[in-house]
């Protein structure tokens, strides 16, 4: 009876849920509509300065794209483009936007592995994961401080893995830290799920750490979480290891050719 009751409260919360979602995504098409009904009207009287409505269009198609990709991503229906990934490459290449996002009062920390192995990922969805976690720690950190992001190779044996549901095997690691609010029990628990945040209306979708979630475990990795009340946050990203397979100096002495397996 306990389990059906707690069934019962969490299709009521999702459903509350949903509607938002459903109610937030309505705004937008109704103000796209708007834009589109402003420019006919214009056309049709003549005049061709619509750009200013035409850009309110694009910017409210594009808050939409994003709301349904995260949503997409937490029911693991995402189609991905995964390829060889170098997780130090793909961090360097983000930092600067990275920086942008999370404002001044935010020290950017980089820690690099060493001889970090390759994964296999699509690239756009780890750093659309990247940038959501600097930003959850951005908003942990409302005075400011260190966040740093650090990569790292893990060799996950069989009792651990097995904790974790996930196959054991090899696994490249992503970890976004930062020293801020931490999060409660109830508050941790939730988490992952898609919709909830905690963050006043309009500024949290609550789909950040759900579509992390979704991603890993569509990529055959895993998304964990530590945190502490008044310590910080901690999240993590572990993705596959991907096997380079090199072949050495052909025999016909072309030079050295790589190959994928
Ligand atoms: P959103 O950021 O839109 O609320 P998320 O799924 O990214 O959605 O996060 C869900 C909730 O988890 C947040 O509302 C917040 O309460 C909590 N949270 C996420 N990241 C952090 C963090 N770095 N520190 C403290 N709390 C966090």
């Amino acid at each position: 009876a306990e389990e059906q009751l707690r069934q019962a409260q969490k299709m009521e919360a999702l459903g509350q849920l949903t509607g938002g979602v459903a109610h937030d995504f309505n705004n937008l098409l109704q103000g796209i509509g708007g834009s589109l009904e402003a420019v006919e009207r214009r056309l049709e009287a003549g005049r061709t300065d619509i750009a200013q409505f035409s850009r309110a269009a694009r910017v409210s198609v594009e808050r939409a794209a994003t709301l349904t990709q995260r949503l997409l991503a937490f029911s693991r229906r995402q189609p991905l483009n995964p390829d060889v990934l170098d997780l130090n490459v793909l961090v360097a290449g983000m930092a600067d936007l990275v920086r942008r996002s999370v404002g001044e009062s935010i020290r950017i920390e980089l820690i690099p592995a060493e001889g970090l192995w390759h994964t296999w990922a699509d690239a756009n969805q780890v750093e659309s994961v990247l940038l959501n976690l600097a930003i959850n720690a951005r908003d942990a950190m409302p005075d400011g401080g260190r966040l740093t992001i650090e990569t790292s190779n893990t060799d996950l044996g069989e009792a651990e893995a097995a904790g974790l549901g996930m196959e054991r095997g090899e696994y490249v690691t992503l970890a976004v830290t930062d020293r801020g609010l931490g999060m409660p029990p109830d508050v941790l628990e939730r988490a992952f799920e898609p919709f909830f945040t905690t963050k006043p209306l309009g500024q949290g979708t609550g789909l950040g750490l759900s579509q992390l979630y979704g991603f890993a475990k569509q990529s055959g990795g895993h998304a964990r979480i530590d945190s502490e009340v008044g310590k910080g946050t901690s999240v993590t990203l572990l993705l596959p290891r991907h096997l380079d397979t090199r072949v050495a100096v052909p025999a016909d002495g072309a030079g050295p050719a790589t190959m994928r397996e």
